[in-house]
C-alpha cells in the first residue's frame, strides 16, 4: 500500500518520498495431497545437529489421529500436543517458551505448527519469543520485533484464516488483542496438504470458511484497494463461491478452500479487513468468541456496509443449513457493551480501510452497541 504523504513547507507542497510496504512472503511452499509425508526431507538440511530439536506444537484434536505417527520425530523431537478451543494468549505463548527452553539446552532447530490458525499463530509467536527477550505482549503492535526467529514451518489443516501467508500472529494479552505484526513472523515454509483438512465438523468448516469470504469482501470493498490486492481478493471470492455454492467434489472442494485462503490472505497482507473484522475482535475480546464464528456472528447485520457481500454470505448459509448462536449479548451489562465497543472502535485501520480517513464522523458507539445488541 502506498503511504500518501505530502508535505506543507513554507507554502509551496513538497512531495515527500512514498513509502510503499515492502512485503515478506512465504519464500518456500509444497502444496498437493499427502504431501505432508515430505515433511521429514524438508526439515532434514534444517536440523543444526542431533542435540537442536525440531518441537512440534500440535492441535490435540489429533492426539489419537493417524497423523501422529506421520510426524516425522527423530532425535530428541518433541510433539507437544495443544487445545485450540480457546484463541491464543500470550501467556500461553511464553509458558510454551518457557517449557521448550528449561527442557533443551540449545535453542531448537525449528517449530513446526500443524492445526488452524490457533496453532499456526501459536507456532510463529513461539518462534520469535524464542529469540527475543521479555513476554510476548511486549510485541503487539507492528514492527517491535528486533531479532529473527527461528526456523517455522505452517502446516493447515483447516482452511480460511490466511495465518499461513501472514505476517502478523493474533494474540489475546492482558491488555489488548493484537497481532505481533512483523517481517520475522511469517513462515519460512508451509505445506498445504489438503487432505489434512478432512474430519472438520461442517460448522467450523464453514465458520473458519467464512472468515476467508469476509476477507474478500472487506478488501475488495476497503479504501485500501489497489491492484495487487484485488487480483487475490477476486481469486480466492470466485474460489469461496465455487466452494460453497458449487457442486464440487469433496476433494476438489478441500483443493480450492485451501488456495482460497491462501489468497484471501494476500489480499488483506496489501491491504487491510474491515468492519466485521473490527467488531469481531470486540466479540473474541470481552466474550472469547472464536475468529471464525464472531465474524459470521457480525456479518449477518453488516448490510448497510456490504449489501451483495451480506446477501451471498446468507445465501451461502441456507445452502449449508447453518444456524448461528442467538442472543449472544444478551447478558452483557452497560460496562460490558462499552468495553467491547472501545476494543472494537480501536481498530483504527480497519475502520479507515472500511470507511475512509473520515470514519469517526459515522461511526459512533450507539451505532456498534445497536449491532452488538441483534447478536
Ligand atoms: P482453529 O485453529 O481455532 O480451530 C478450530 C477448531 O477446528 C478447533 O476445535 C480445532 O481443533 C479444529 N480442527 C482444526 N483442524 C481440524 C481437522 N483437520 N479436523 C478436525 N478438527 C480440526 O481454527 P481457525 O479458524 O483456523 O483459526 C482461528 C484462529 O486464527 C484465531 O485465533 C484467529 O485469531 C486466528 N487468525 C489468525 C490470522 C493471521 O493472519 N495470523 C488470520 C485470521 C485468524
Ligand atoms: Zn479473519
Amino acid at each position: 500500500m502506498e503511504v500518501k504523504n505530502d508535505i506543507e513547507v513554507e507554502n509551496r507542497t513538497v512531495r515527500k518520498k512514498t513509502v510503499f510496504r515492502n512485503l515478506p512472503l512465504v519464500p518456500r511452499v509444497v502444496f498437493g495431497n499427502g504431501s505432508f509425508d515430505q515433511l521429514g526431507d524438508i526439515l532434514m538440511p534444517k536440523r543444526a545437529h542431533s542435540d537442536a530439536p525440531f518441537v512440534f506444537l500440535v492441535d490435540d484434536v489429533f492426539e489419537t489421529q493417524d497423523l501422529v505417527k506421520r510426524i516425522p520425530l527423530i532425535f530428541n523431537d518433541q510433539i507437544i500436543f495443544i487445545s485450540a478451543n480457546e484463541e491464543p494468549k500470550t501467556e500461553q505463548v511464553d509458558a510454551l517458551v518457557h517449557q521448550i527452553k528449561s527442557k533443551f539446552s540449545e535453542l531448537p532447530s525449528g517449530i513446526v505448527g500443524i492445526g488452524g490458525g490457533t496453532l499456526l499463530d501459536l507456532s510463529k509467536a513461539v518462534a520469535l519469543m524464542l529469540t527475543n527477550k521479555g513476554g510476548a505482549a511486549r510485541y503487539q503492535g507492528w514492527d517491535l520485533v528486533n531479532n529473527s526467529a527461528i526456523y517455522h514451518v505452517g502446516v493447515p489443516t483447516i482452511s480460511g484464516t490466511g495465518a499461513e501467508v501472514s505476517r502478523t500472529t493474533v494474540l489475546l494479552g492482558p491488555e489488548k488483542k493484537l497481532g505481533i505484526n512483523s517481517d520475522y513472523t511469517t513462515f519460512d515454509q508451509v505445506v498445504l496438504d489438503p487432505d489434512l483438512t478432512q474430519g472438520i465438523s461442517k460448522e467450523q468448516w464453514f465458520y473458519t470458511g467464512m472468515d476467508c469470504y469476509i476477507h474478500c469482501v472487506e478488501s475488495l470493498n476497503g479504501t485500501y484497494l489497489n491492484a495487487f490486492s484485488q487480483s487475490y481478493g477476486e481469486k480466492a471470492l470466485a474460489l469461496c463461491e465455487e466452494v460453497f455454492l458449487g457442486d464440487l467434489s469433496s476433494e476438489d472442494s478441500r483443493n480450492k478452500l485451501m488456495m482460497a485462503s491462501w489468497h484471501g490472505g494476500m489480499s488483506i497482507a496489501y491491504s487491510q479487513v474491515g468492519v466485521a473484522h473490527a467488531l469481531s475482535y470486540g466479540l473474541g475480546y470481552s466474550l472469547g468468541i472464536k475468529h471464525g464464528l464472531g465474524n459470521c456472528l457480525v456479518f449477518q447485520h453488516l448490510s448497510e456496509f456490504y449489501p451483495d457481500g451480506v446477501k451471498l454470505f446468507n445465501k451461502m448459509r441456507s445452502r449449508h443449513n447453518i444456524h448461528l448462536p442467538k442472543n449472544v449479548c444478551a447478558n452483557m451489562s452497560d460496562s460490558d457493551f462499552d468495553t467491547m465497543i472501545s476494543v472494537a472502535m480501536g481498530m483504527h485501520p480497519l475502520w479507515e480501510n472500511a470507511l475512509g480517513p473520515n470514519w469517526r464522523d459515522t461511526i459512533t458507539p450507539e451505532r456498534l452497541r445497536k449491532i452488538y445488541e441483534k447478536i
